[in-house]
């Protein structure tokens, strides 16, 4: 059904939207700029703002080497039972650690190693798994002994992967599956429950990659009984650039894995500096080298927002704004030769929506630099629109849609090289 594609109709939604005053407690400071990219680098926390003065200043200014019994040596577990909220995981479960693509190396490597994979030499993603994922999974499966080989089930459409293809490619011969909740190019969403029913009848570990999802959805880890995920904080968490990432082992496997970069941090008394490794009880066996404390401390107030608007709202209002967006796209972005490069059924999309062209660089840049639209584009032609329910506005997506329209229809694009610089 077509959508009004008035801006009255996009500020009439604004006006019922019940998350609206989240928007007033991050930092805006240019409020004409559109910001459709928090699903690569979430907006600045008001409360981040002033925590990072506070850890400074005083905990590393005044405290100095005492904070770390003033709190820094916790902070990966108190954080991380923080982020088991969002995960339906229980507090123990969750530690914060490192980058997402360190995190699954040790995750995926200790799954290998333990008893849990025994005679199984098969790990299986998908094709739109995350390329990090990938060359992860990779250098973890060339560090294993046997013959590990890595079984990648495509895509037939570049957006999602079929259920049944997923499905037939998990046997007996599966140590591990490892995939990602929601794709970072089409924002396809998994099943969680189903896929890991699946892997654990087939007798497999189950790995999700939370990065595209939390923070965006509930994520039923803890339902699903997954063994073992990890996921970035710096997306819709808004923990900030590099942020570290978070590990989560099911609790009965804990004691079963041991972290394959041992260090002393991971120790079970890490203060004796004793010579020989004994990994510490439980989930703090994963942590390596000293945690990186003012980033740690920056993450909280990211993660309270979300947990003060609630996950089933802000999945509610992601879904009506990824809904929008589609309407959008069809009545205003096909005509110009977009097409639709995320899932049409909202069960299966994630928080953003992908509209592909073959000038998609070139367009992205534009944008940016005439149009103070932020997206980002992602190879061959993948124009991402992130939806961050926190401080997302109908009206900005609007206008994003009209600016993408305006820089096809009167050629801007053209005035642009297109050669990739720098990150996009
Ligand atoms: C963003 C993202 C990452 C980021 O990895 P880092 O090691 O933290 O840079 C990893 N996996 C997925 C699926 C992502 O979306």
């Amino acid at each position: 059904m077509a959508i009004p594609t008035d801006l009255e109709h996009a500020r009439t939604l604004d006006g019922r939207d019940e998350l609206a005053a989240f928007r007033a407690r991050f930092v805006i400071d240019d409020p004409a700029l559109i910001y459709l990219d928090g699903n690569s680098l979430g907006r600045l926390p008001i409360a981040a703002a002033a925590r990072a003065e506070q850890a400074v200043r005083e905990e590393w200014g005044s405290r100095l080497i005492r904070g770390w019994n003033d709190g820094w040596i916790g902070l990966p577990e108190r954080l991380g039972a923080k982020i088991a909220l969002l995960l339906g995981a229980a507090a123990d479960e969750v530690l914060v650690a490192d980058s997402t693509s360190v995190c699954l190396f040790k995750l995926v490597t200790a799954a290998l190693r333990s008893g849990l994979a025994a005679g199984r030499t098969r790990v299986v993603t998908d094709a739109l798994n995350f390329p990090s994922d990938l060359y992860v999974l990779r250098s973890a499966l060339a560090l294993a002994d046997d013959n590990h080989e890595l079984e990648v089930v495509p895509s037939a459409d570049g957006i999602g992967v079929s259920p049944t293809a997923l499905a037939a490619a998990i046997d007996r011969r599966t140590a591990l599956v490892a995939l990602s909740h929601s794709s970072f190019k089409s924002a396809w969403l998994h099943d969680v429950g189903a896929v890991t029913a699946h892997a654990h009848e087939a007798g497999a570990l189950m790995l999700w990659d939370l990065s595209h999802s939390v923070g965006a959805m509930p994520v039923p880890l803890g339902e699903a009984n997954a063994d073992l995920a990890v996921g970035c904080t710096y997306k819709y968490l808004n923990g900030g650039p590099g942020a570290p990432a978070f590990l989560y082992v099911r609790r009965d496997l804990q004691e079963r894995l041991d972290n394959p970069v041992a260090g002393w941090l991971g120790h079970e008394d890490p203060f004796a500096f004793a010579a020989e490794y004994r990994p510490a009880a439980a989930l703090r066996r994963f942590l390596t080298g000293t945690p990186p404390v003012l980033s740690l401390a920056l993450i909280e107030p990211g993660v309270d927002l979300l947990l003060e608007a609630g996950l089933a709202r802000l999945r509610a209002k992601s879904v009506a704004q990824t809904e929008y967006l589609i309407g959008l796209w069809e009545a205003l972005l096909e005509p110009l030769g977009f097409r639709l490069g995320s899932a049409r059924d909202p069960e299966r999309r994630g928080s953003h929506v992908a509209v592909l062209h073959p000038e998609g660089l070139r367009i992205s840049r534009a944008l940016a630099e005439r149009k103070n639209v932020i997206t980002d584009f992602r190879l061959p032609d993948s124009i991402r629109l992130g939806v961050c329910p926190l401080y997302t506005t109908f009206a900005e997506l609007h206008a994003g849609v009209m600016a993408l329209r305006d820089v096809v229809e009167r050629g801007l694009y053209q005035a642009y090289p297109a050669e990739r610089t720098g990150a996009t």
